[in-house]
């Protein structure tokens, strides 16, 4: 059956002399593996729009194993991301995390808008560690996790001090700080932050200029959630974290006057 869709391309991979193993996530049938004979050849039609990021329109024959991709017609080439080093380094991670979480031929709800949501707004230069962390905390229910960040976990009260419990996965509130020997003190502030990433689309996430002490606290809690509870080991992550350690390997770029969290 041959069908038209919309996707990104997740990954691709070379295969023999000539073709391309790609995963791609569609819009109206979730993550597909597909064969792009000839792809790897540079002359071929298949050739550009089989590269990782790609969002287009995708003409691919599904069958019960791997489909094939016949044809494709870009919509974005993704160019800034692929000529950023820290774009495709923190977008790389995106499309690894979501490759990872996601079964082929199953649809999460709203995966392909999210991706497509990050992925955008990284190629439009907005902060691709803030929309990469922002990915994380919005996949964490397609992973199983539904952290309870509307009352507290345990006595479900709305007023009062908070603190992150990683082992109720959630807030708790004052009341019940006894419950976890090893709860994360949060302010105000960070609890607002917390439910923001969890539930604002990604457009409004996107133009929030964020320090990097909150960057680094959002991560420290859901990468913590990640390794606790999922236990996904990520190649990209690798990467970002010697970024992390030698900023020095990024090219210096004119930073926005970075206030309000
Ligand atoms: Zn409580």
């Amino acid at each position: 059956m041959l069908n038209k869709w919309e996707g990104i391309i997740l990954k691709s991979m070379p295969y023999g002399e000539s073709n391309k193993i790609v995963t791609l996530y569609t819009r109206e049938a979730g993550k597909m593996t597909a064969m792009a004979r000839g792809a790897k050849k540079p002359a071929s039609r298949l050739a550009a729009v089989t590269q990782t990021f790609t969002h287009g329109f995708f003409l691919l024959h599904a069958g019960r194993g791997m489909g094939t991709l016949e044809q494709g017609e870009p919509v974005n080439s993704m160019r800034h991301i692929r000529e950023d080093l820290e774009a495709t380094a923190y977008a790389s991670f995106v499309v690894e995390l979501i490759d990872r979480l996601t079964e082929d031929k199953g649809q999460g709800p709203n995966v392909f808008a999210l991706l497509q949501d990050a992925l955008h707004a990284m190629n439009e230069g907005y902060d691709p560690e803030a929309i990469a962390l922002f990915v994380e905390w919005k996949m964490l229910p397609v992973a199983g996790i539904h952290p309870v960040l509307h009352q507290c976990a345990h006595c479900r009260a709305t007023e009062g001090e908070f603190a992150f419990s990683f082992q109720m996965i959630g807030f708790l509130c004052h009341r019940c700080f006894q419950i976890d020997p090893y709860i994360v003190r949060i302010t105000p502030t960070q609890l607002r932050l917390i439910r923001t990433f969890f539930t604002v689309p990604i457009q409004q996430v996107g133009s929030l200029t964020l320090k990097k002490a909150t960057k680094q606290f959002m991560r420290k809690i859901v990468r913590t959630v990640y390794d606790e509870q999922v236990g996904v080991r990520l190649k990209s992550r690798a990467f970002l974290d010697q970024l992390e350690r030698t900023p020095q390997l990024l090219p210096q770029k004119e930073k926005p006057q970075e206030d309000g969290e």
